[in-house]
């Protein structure tokens, strides 16, 4: 298969990592491809995207478009809405990505800035329409917009429900743990709760019961319910089918954790590989840092061609 065109970077992601390494490369004239695929991005139930200075609750759809209308400004970076399915060595030591729409870019370096894919429980009766609203991953994200109401932090580990006694309490004077039954330590945790105000509850959940996105009550296995108005949920997370594939093809080298391990300069394991946002990281991550290590990745990427 030919290659179709010719790039100095392929961006594989147009979230904000994506997008603003896109942004500062463009500004070094470089010639880059953005290849966004089709599906909702990560934060699509968001109904506002916070924290981002100068973007401050704008939708994902919204700051996504007004990214392009940016970058189409200077008429440099290429898009495509596509997959990159797999990532293949070229024998002059570039890269051919090959696309879910049949074609093929070469570049000489790649960008991996793909998110990561958040596991969403199944079985759990309104979760999907109060995912983003009620139910928040993240106090930062939408802790504002939930605050003064009565939270529950989903906890399967014993230390993290135990930040239910005074964690949140920037949002919330009123959370309590809820944890699966038969969690570790659940007799002490409950106790040290207690003594702070707070509880543990212990139950599978099997129904958020909410109006419209707005929960009110969460429902356990048992029947019992528990009137709760936010949920903190933190879904395990997992990388998106194209990084398992390079970590097997290209040996691309992953942490313990399963995130892309990089330096400062984002490079990868892999000479010419970059990667940046989400997937290399589980604490840092958010619009803002995914824009920086963007734009930290652009940076090296100037100077790795210019050598
Ligand atoms: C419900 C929710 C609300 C959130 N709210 C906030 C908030 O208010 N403030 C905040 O700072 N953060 C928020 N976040 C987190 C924030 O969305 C992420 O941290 C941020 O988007 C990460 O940017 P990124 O560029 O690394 O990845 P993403 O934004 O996830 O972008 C990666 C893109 O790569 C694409 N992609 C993946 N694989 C491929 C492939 N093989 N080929 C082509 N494209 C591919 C994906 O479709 C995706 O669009 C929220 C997250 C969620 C889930």
């Amino acid at each position: 298969m030919a290659p179709t065109a010719q790039y100095d970077t392929v961006i594989v992601g147009g979230g904000p990592a994506g997008l603003t390494a896109a942004l500062a490369l463009t500004r070094y004239r470089h010639r880059t491809l953005v290849v966004e695929s089709p599906a909702p991005p990560r934060n699509a139930a968001s109904r506002g995207v916070h924290g981002m200075i100068g973007l401050e609750g704008a939708t994902p759809v919204e700051v996504r478009a007004r990214a392009w209308a940016e970058l189409d400004g200077y008429g440099l970076a290429e898009r495509r809405e596509a997959t990159v399915e797999d990532l293949a060595r070229a024998d002059d030591g570039g890269f051919r990505a090959v696309m879910s729409d049949g074609t093929v870019a070469w570049s000489r370096t790649v960008l991996l800035a793909t998110g990561v894919t958040d596991v969403l429980p199944e079985g759990v009766a309104g979760f999907a329409e109060c995912w983003g609203r009620s139910v928040i991953h993240c106090p930062f994200c939408a802790g504002w917009e939930n605050a003064e109401r009565t939270w529950g932090l989903i906890a399967d580990d014993p230390d993290y429900a135990a930040l239910a006694a005074d964690a949140f309490r920037a949002w919330s004077a009123d959370v309590i743990a809820l944890a699966p039954p038969g969690m570790d330590r659940a007799a002490e945790i409950r106790a040290r709760l207690r003594g702070a105000g707070s509880d543990l509850v212990e139950g599978e959940i099997t129904r958020l019961h909410h109006h419209d996105g707005d929960l009110y009550a969460v429902e356990f296995a048992d029947g019992t319910r528990l009137a709760r108005q936010t949920l903190l949920w933190s879904p395990p997370q997992r990388q998106v089918p194209l990084v398992a594939r390079l970590a097997e093809n290209l040996a691309l080298a992953l942490d313990e954790d399963g995130f892309v391990s990089v330096g400062p300069d984002k490079r990868t394991s892999v000479p010419g590989l970059y990667a940046a946002g989400d997937l290399t990281t589980a604490w840092e991550q958010g619009a803002m840092s995914a824009a920086g290590a963007g734009a930290a990745a652009a940076d090296a990427l100037h100077f790795a061609r210019r050598a």
